[in-house]
Formats: C-alpha cells, structure tokens, sequence
C-alpha cells in the first residue's frame, strides 16, 4: 500500500525544537507515513516572501493534503497577514478542532476531569468579514451561514465523536434569539442525531452552555458550534484546563487538513533544548486519527500519558510534589519512545474506534422559493424621528401588490402602534408585503423602490422577503 505523505513544517522559535521530537516518535513509531518538509514563516517574511509561503511549499502543501505544523511567529507590525488565516481560508479548512483536557494529578488544574473536545465550524458566521456603514449612526455584519457549511460541520462533529469513541455531542447556539440562521444550525443537529443513535447529542444556548465551559467543563464531552462562539469558548476551555502548553488543534477541510499545537513559536526559550512537544504532539496523535492510523494514535497516545503518569516533566509542568524528574525536549521524547506498549493507569487510556472520517452531505437543499414582499431600509432623520409621520408617509406608497406592514428600527417594531419610549437611529427597516400573501413579481419591488426613491426616500439596502416550500424565510419584527 502507498504511504501517506504528510507535510511538515519545522516553524520558528521553539518550532525545530518541538518538530524534531515530534517526528522521531513518529519515526519510532513506525507510522506507515513519508514526511516531506517545507519551509515556511519568519524567515521566509525576511527574504520578502511576505504571504511566508513561497509557491513550491503550496504545491507540496496541496499535494499531500496533511500538513504537520510547528508554531510560526507572526512578525510585529503591519503588511504581514497571519499565516494560519492564509492556510485555513486557502485550503477550505471547514472545522477547528480543539482539545482541552486537564491532567490531573500530574499536572495542576483547577477542573480535574475535564476532558473536553470543541469543533468550532470555521469558515462562516460573522467572519465572512462582510460589513458596511448604512447611515450616519448605524454600522452591520452580515452573519452568513450556509446549509452545506452547516451540514459539513455538523457530521463532521457527529463522526469525531464517534471516531474517538466520546459519549455525547452538545450543540451551541443562540437560536432563541436568532432563529433562522443559529436556527437552521440547530434544525439540522437535531436531523443528523437521529442517524447517530449510539452518541448522546443534547443543546445549550451558547451563553449558558460559555458559562458552564468556564465552571463545570467536565461535564461536557464533544461540543460542536458556530465560529465567533466557538473562537470565545476554545479560549476560554483552553485558560481553565490549565494545560495550555499540552493542547492540540486540528484544522480540517473536505481534501486537506491542518495540525498544530495551539502555543505559540515561545521565542523567549528558543534554542535551549526545554520546550514541551506535547502540544504539537497531542496534533499528531489526531493527525494519525484523521488519516486513518488510530492503531498507531493510540500507541503513542498511551506511552505519552504514561510518561506524564510518570513524573517525567518538561520544566513548564513541572511542579515539586507533583513531578519525578525534571527533563528537556530530549529526554522528555525518549521516555515517551521507551513507554510504547504501556498504558496509564490513573490517567484514562485512549482507544480510538474508528479509522478516518468520512462523511457526505445529504441535506436536500432545493425548496420552492416564492417572493412575498420587500425590506426596505432606509437612512430618515426628519420631523425628530417621528414614526408616524414615516408610516403615514410610507402608507401612501400601496399599490395592489406591495402594502406598508410595518416599520422597525433596531429590529424593534414603532409603527404601527409603536410606544414612544423606543429609541430611534436614523435607520429604519419598512417592510413591504402583498396584502393576501400572494407570490409578487421583482418587478413590483423596483416599481415600488423607484417611486420611494423619486419621492425622496433614501434607500439604503433592501431585503427580500421569500417563502421555502411555504415557510418564511425572514424574522418578524419585535413585536410584529
Ligand atoms: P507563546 O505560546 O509562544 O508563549 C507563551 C508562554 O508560554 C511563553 O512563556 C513560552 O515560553 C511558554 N510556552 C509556549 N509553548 C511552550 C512549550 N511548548 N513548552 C514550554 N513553554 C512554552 O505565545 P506568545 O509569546 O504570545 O507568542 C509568540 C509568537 O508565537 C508570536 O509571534 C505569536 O504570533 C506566535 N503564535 C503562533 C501561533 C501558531 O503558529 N499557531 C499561535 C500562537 C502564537
């Protein structure tokens, strides 16, 4: 059988240091892989390669598919892009994987127990970076979520659990508040849970679900979520688990897939033969997952927490008490190749149950899509932001097709019937629709804008208002 072939880049500061360990425990191992080296980071930036990756390490990078990351040190100052963001956003790398585990007794931690996985989806959501200024006071992102970018996640989440061999998957949202894009993130956890009927799968609302991240952690398993949440909870999970210095991180896509520790290039003790490879070590153990080898995760999994069990600790875990003996990079790998075929016997040993994980998307995403109105935003700061005054003036706009149903501002309806202690911007939404919620023709929003318009309304954006297969594809206002 061919051997998989894994890039492999060695990184600044530590990054050699801890690489070099990483691969001879591989080595020793025997893991059927090849590893091809590329150079990239900051001595790529200083010979004016400013993306840090010249084109010979993409074409090996997107040749093998698998890469093995050292940290890389982001220059100070501006014109430098950070490398991380080029890899994930280049190479569609839909899911960040990240691991928070404490390792009690041998290394402190205020949450003993805690043993905690987050898939954070990683292209999407609030990041799309799309964001403009409509008015003199108003400003907005647009959160964007996709069915198959949801779906991509939310299987992914659902085949790691069971990969792993984890217990229960937890879905985080927000969809009380927003209820059709976090909606159709939890919509379709819920549809996807009935296939996995072995993994226990529950939903928190992000804010309570953060909370418990941050006091109870050990009693979550897996969590799968949206990106800005999950960017928010993985540090948090990270700082409580105590174990910063011991974290992995997977950054996975359809074809490629990225693994790295989620310390840094710690040039503070570069070169000094005393850095922990256990971060970028924990990466590799799920690299090995990932492309299928959990025999050999599982065999340098166990001799890791074997020698943590051990008392044999690099100086950043080592505590008096706690710890046997004090070690540098060196020494720590060695002991770690010498432990295979051991398991820990306090620390819980890992059995992977799956090899790889695959997945293809089934969600049908085709729906009859009708046209039922228009959302009319519109930049208005005359007769001192009197509501009525607009309705009064919108109402007057009716033509058969298109009726005024009501006004928002913020998202909070003012007309009709609004109260008057509603603070109002100079931003308001005008929704538009047809009066006995007929299908209308695109041609009666622009014959209805074109008069607005005309009439000196300035229109700011628009959005329209569609059913799918009958079900309304827009919010109603707060109190509509
Ligand atoms: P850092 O994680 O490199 O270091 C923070 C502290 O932790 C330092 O005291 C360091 O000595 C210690 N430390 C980190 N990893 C260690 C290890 N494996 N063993 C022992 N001690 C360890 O964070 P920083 O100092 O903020 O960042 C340094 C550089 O790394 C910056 O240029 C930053 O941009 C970059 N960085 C890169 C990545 C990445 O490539 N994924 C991630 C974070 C930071």
């Amino acid at each position: 059988m061919e051997k998989q072939r894994v890039t492999v880049a060695y990184g600044d500061g530590i990054g050699p240091e801890i690489m070099t360990a990483v691969i001879k425990i591989l080595k020793a191992a025997d893991v059927p892989v090849e590893f091809d080296n590329i150079e990239i980071g900051e001595s790529l930036y200083k010979r004016g390669i400013l993306s840090g990756i010249p084109n010979d390490a993409w074409d090996t990078i997107r040749k093998n598919k698998i890469l093995l990351k050292a940290p890389i040190t982001t220059p100070q100052g501006s014109g430098y892009k950070s490398i991380n963001v080029t890899l994930r956003k280049s190479l569609g790398l839909f899911a960040n994987v990240r691991d928070c585990k404490s390792y009690t007794p041998f290394v402190a931690s205020p949450h003993p127990g805690m043993n905690l996985i987050i898939i954070r989806e990683n292209e999407e959501d609030l990041y799309a970076g799309i964001e403009h200024r409509q008015t003199q006071e108003v400003t907005q992102v647009l959160k964007i979520l996709s069915k198959p970018g949801t779906e991509n996640i939310i299987r992914y989440a659902f085949e790691y659990t069971k990969a792993y061999g984890r217990k229960k998957l937890t879905c985080m949202t927000k969809d009380n508040i927003m209820k059709i894009t976090d909606g159709m993130f939890h919509k379709t956890f819920t549809q996807i849970a009935t296939e996995y009927p072995e993994i226990k799968s529950d939903h928190q609302i992000i804010d309570i679900g953060a909370a418990r991240v941050a006091a109870q952690p050990e009693s979550l398993d897996v969590i799968v979520t949206l990106n800005l949440y999950g960017d928010i909870i993985s540090d948090i999970a990270a700082q409580v688990a105590g174990s910063v210095g011991l974290a992995g991180s997977a950054n996975i896509g359809k074809e490629a897939a990225m693994f790295e520790a989620i310390h840094g290039s710690a040039p503070d003790i570069a070169g000094r033969g005393i850095a922990n490879p256990s971060g970028l070590l924990v990466a590799a153990i799920q690299m090995l997952v990932h492309i299928g080898l959990p025999v050999y995760a599982e065999k340098i999994a166990n001799a890791w927490l074997s020698t943590i069990e051990d008392g044999i600790h690099t100086a950043d875990i080592y505590r008096e008490g706690l710890s046997e003996q004090e070690v540098g990079t060196e020494l720590f790998t060695d002991a770690i190749i010498e432990r295979f075929g051991k398991e820990p016997t306090i620390l819980r040993p890992v059995h992977y149950k799956g090899a790889g994980i695959h997945f293809e998307r089934s969600i049908n995403t085709q729906e009859k899509k009708e046209l039922k109105g228009v959302d009319i935003f519109l930049d208005w700061d005359k007769n001192d932001r009197n509501p009525l005054i607009l309705g009064k003036g919108l109402e007057a706009f009716t033509d058969g097709e298109l009726k005024l149903k009501l006004i928002t501002n913020r998202g909070v309806k003012v007309y009709p019937d609004g109260f008057p202690e509603t603070f109002s911007t100079d931003h308001w939404r005008c929704r538009f629709l047809n009066p006995e919620e007929k299908t209308v023709d695109y041609s009666a929003v622009l014959s209805l804008m074109n008069s607005l318009s005309g009439a000196g309304y300035d229109i700011i954006k628009t959005e329209n208002l569609y059913t799918f297969d009958g079900i309304k594809g827009y919010s109603l206002g707060q109190g509509e």
